[in-house]
């Protein structure tokens, strides 16, 4: 074996982590083997062990500077909170003793009635909760002064016990979908599983851009947006950026981006240029989806800390720029054993194969069953923006999976044989199952649910979101049909026939949801139709799908949200939609009136001034007049339009209930500001750039 080196990467690793190798070293033998069966088998955690927990926690901290704690969670705004307690206590001789028990460990109180609860606080009480999520590791988070704070993750619940916030449907999901696969894995004579856990990479596309331009742009500041901005004479269209070499000024950020996540023990791994200009990816090792969210919304943290140190601010709006790629998420998903095997790995023997066609089956009839929910997840308004916008990926829901496994899928469920090149392979039975390739090298870019070999690939997620609401609502549509196909093979007296059947029934009734063409086409959405698929063009249509029959059902059964907050998170998520739309009319109509406007009139004054003197010196003012014209033709539409947009909001404000609300903020303002748009970027490019008062997209995309 090579020896372990201390190197730079390996020693910093993690530094900043409470992790099972610090804990393992620092706590007493005996709590650490009764925490691990928290953390690991959900065994309630009693005061003493978290007492003692709590006290090295605390050692630790301050040994490596902290002066704070915090109980950090996810709350429904979609980004983190905290608030740091000290953990000083004076006593009367004016001392300061440093205190934090296990209690302060365990539990907090932040005060709830200033986060979103969607109704679940004025039924309940005002009171909120934290509780220890022991499953993810306590960090320390350090400013760029050194100061340090131990951030312990938490759960938010309200005083009655619902969720209110990101983490616990995702936990409890994960409890679904573990306990529903142990049962097909334990049908199929697979024993020794106790634990089945969904694993995320989210690969995460963000823009960068230069400070100083950003700080002169109100829509940047306030919408995470551009609401103007004529395009620039380049776009992507010589597919330059994609894989380009990387800047020497980026590389220095992305390398200090990276040694701040790997102190956390965020595995960093990958990082490119993206498809648009000014667009970048980062793309971790994967881990535990719980985890992996922990870390996705610190990525979010702390990529925007780093940028600034280096002068820039990084954008993580879905579409930051119109006429360019927007971002995105790509969250990996799989499935793992608590004896390490992937479950969507086709694997080399029959057996394995068996498996991997079982669960392939679960997600196909899952992801079909439920388009319309698994669209919701992903739906917000920024995201409108992407999602079935002409731009990656299209808005309706299917499966990609590639020619071969499609074929193997279609044979089995016609009684066929399945003939690939030389080999020939038998029709299902366990002892002559086809023979999987591994390497699926066919890909499909434009598919939102693509296979990719050991894992599925979903595209849809936007870059500013939590991965928790696509990940909770994944885990739990999977583990109902890995439940109802668990409940078929536990009756069955011959799994290889039952899991043929499976296979049968599931293209039969959900094979609809396979396509392996092209996702932008006009074609498909035709297609799409024919087959009966969901076309949800926005957020709001959406989000109407969580509040059906159907949708409570679900999550009823699986427990994982009760009606009630089922019910709240659509309040949530409704309210949100008509504020981020609210936000971006009212900055519109300030850049208008306050910028764009008075920088017309000024030119109008200029040219007008030129023209006056031209014709006194007969000198052909034709041209100039045109310009002219021109110029005062969109002021006037723009005046009137910014007064009409105006109005609108003024009415939408009058709306209280909160789907009629979105919806007018919809259909009645959002195309007003796409409207007005129109104008300002047409005089943007009749006035001359010493005038324009806003960096364009030349600047902006450009000036890294
Ligand atoms: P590709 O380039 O083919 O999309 P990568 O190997 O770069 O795939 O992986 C993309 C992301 O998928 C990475 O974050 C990676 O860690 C993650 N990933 C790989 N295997 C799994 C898995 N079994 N479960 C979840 N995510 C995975
Ligand atoms: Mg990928």
């Amino acid at each position: 074996m090579r020896e372990k080196k201390d190197y730079y990467i390996t020693k910093i690793f993690g530094s900043n982590v409470f992790s099972k190798k610090v804990m393992k070293e620092r706590l007493p033998g005996e709590t650490y083997r009764k925490l691990l069966k928290t953390i690991e088998e959900g065994m309630p955690l009693s005061l003493e062990v978290a007492n003692v927990v709590a006290e090295e926690m605390k050692n630790w901290a301050i040994e490596k500077g902290a002066t704070h704690y915090t109980h950090w969670f996810q709350p429904l705004t979609g980004s983190t909170a905290e608030k740091h307690d000290s953990f000083i206590t004076p006593d009367d001789e004016g001392n300061s003793i440093l205190e934090f028990s296990g209690k302060q460990l365990i539990k907090g109180e932040p005060d709830a009635s200033s986060f979103p609860s969607g109704g679940l606080r004025s039924t309940f009480e005002a009171r909120g909760y934290t509780a220890w999520d022991c499953t993810s590791p306590a960090f320390l988070k350090e400013t760029d002064e050194g100061d340090t704070v131990l951030c312990i993750p938490t759960v938010f619940y309200s005083y009655t016990g619902e969720a209110l916030d990101k983490k616990i449907p995702l936990l409890r999901s994960m409890d679904a979908i573990s306990k529903q696969a142990v049962r097909v894995l334990h049908a199929l004579g697979n024993q020794n599983v106790k634990k089945v856990i969904p694993t995320v990479g989210p690969e995460q596309e963000y823009f960068l851009i230069e400070k100083e331009l950003y700080l002169k742009r109100l829509d940047l500041m306030l919408c995470g947006r551009t609401l103007f901005g004529a395009p620039a004479p380049k776009g992507q269209e010589l597919e330059d950026h994609y894989f380009g070499p990387i800047k020497d000024r980026i590389t220095k950020f992305m390398t200090d981006l990276d040694k701040e996540l790997w102190k956390l023990g965020i595995a960093a791994k990958t990082r490119h240029n993206e498809v648009a200009p000014a667009q970048f990816e980062m793309a971790p090792y994967f881990n535990y989806v719980n985890i992996a969210t922990d870390h996705n919304q610190l990525w979010m943290e702390i990529i925007q800390k780093v940028a600034l140190r280096h002068g820039l601010v990084c954008l993580l709006h879905e579409k930051p720029y119109a006429g360019i790629n927007g971002s995105g998420k790509h969250n990996n998903w799989s499935l793992i054993t608590d004896n390490g095997v992937n479950l969507l790995d086709p694997g080399n023997t029959p057996h394995e194969n068996l498996q991997f066609l079982i669960f392939l089956s679960a997600l196909i009839k899952a992801i079909d069953k439920h388009q319309d929910i698994l669209r919701a997840s992903c739906a917000t308004s920024g995201n409108d923006h992407r999602l079935g916008a002409n731009e990656a990926p299209p808005a309706i829901i299917s499966i990609f999976l590639g020619d071969e496994l499609t074929e193997i899928l279609e044979k089995i469920s016609n009684d066929e044989r399945y003939q690939k090149k030389d080999k020939v392979f038998m029709k299902l039975g366990v002892d002559t199952l086809p023979h999987i390739s591994k390497d699926n090298t066919d890909r499909n870019r434009t598919s939102p649910f693509a296979f990719t070999g050991n894992k599925f690939e979903f595209r849809m997620v936007g870059s500013s979101m939590s991965i928790a609401d696509p990940n909770f609502i994944l885990n739990t549509i999977v583990a109902e049909s890995l439940d109802e196909f668990a409940t078929r093979l536990e009756k069955a007296s011959d799994i290889s026939k039952e899991t043929t059947e499976i296979i049968k029934e599931t293209i039969k009734n959900h094979g609809r949801i396979i396509f392996n063409g092209n996702n932008y086409s006009e074609e498909w959405v035709k297609e799409a139709e024919k087959r009966g698929l969901l076309n949800i063009k926005n957020a709001v249509d959406a989000h109407k799908c969580m509040i059906t029959k159907k949708t409570e059902d679900l999550f009823t059964k699986y427990e994982v949200l009760s009606k009630e907050e089922l019910y709240s998170r659509f309040e949530i998520y409704m309210e949100q939609y008509a504020k981020q739309i609210a936000i971006e009319s009212k900055t519109a109509i300030k850049m208008v009136k306050r910028q764009y406007l008075p920088a017309t009139i000024k030119y109008i004054g200029i040219l007008s001034e030129t023209i006056l003197k031209a014709k006194q010196n007969n000198v052909d003012t034709d041209s100039m007049m045109t310009m002219l014209k021109d110029i005062i033709s969109s002021f006037e539409s723009a005046t009137k339009k910014v007064n009409e947009l105006e109005k609108e909001l003024n009415n939408a404000n009058n709306i209280s209930e909160s789907l009629e609300k979105a919806e007018y903020f919809r259909d009645k303002i959002f195309p007003k500001i796409s409207d007005l748009r129109k104008d300002i970027d047409l005089l943007e490019t009749l006035i001359p750039s010493d005038i324009w008062p806003t960096p364009t997209y030349s600047d902006m995309l450009y000036k890294l």
